[in-house]
């Protein structure tokens, strides 16, 4: 499955998703079965399995992920009411997409 999970499918543009940012690294796109009134994914383009097979270089899509989850919390006004950044890691920790994302959670 690698590279061709339904992820990749929809950074592909291969599946539908409700985008809310496309950048360079990093796509955001609402989570088709949202858990609080904000639920974001935050999905790094290149395809990895799992937080567990990061690597010393993916420093930067990291940081990129979390400064990007910042600025669409502002833009989703829940910044300062609260939200949380969730990464779920292998199946024991819930990860069901083999696909590493980060989970924005907010506006209750
Ligand atoms: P995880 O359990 O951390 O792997 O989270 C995967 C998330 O992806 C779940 O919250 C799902 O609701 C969400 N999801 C699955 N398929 C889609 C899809 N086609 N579009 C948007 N979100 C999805
Ligand atoms: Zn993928």
């Amino acid at each position: 499955m690698d590279g061709d999970c339904i992820f990749c499918q929809i950074i592909r543009g291969e599946k539908p998703a409700d985008f809310l940012y496309r950048g360079e690294s990093v796509v955001v796109f609402k989570d088709i079965h949202p858990h609080a009134p904000v639920h974001l994914l935050v999905v790094p383009r290149r395809h990895i399995r799992s937080l567990n097979d990061l690597t010393e270089g993916d420093r930067d899509i990291i940081s990129e992920m979390i400064l990007v989850a910042k600025k669409m919390a502002r833009e989703q006004s829940v910044s300062d009411s609260g939200y949380k950044l969730l990464f779920n890691v292998e199946r024991g920790g819930g990860q069901v997409i083999p696909h590493v994302h980060l989970h924005l959670i907010g506006g209750w």
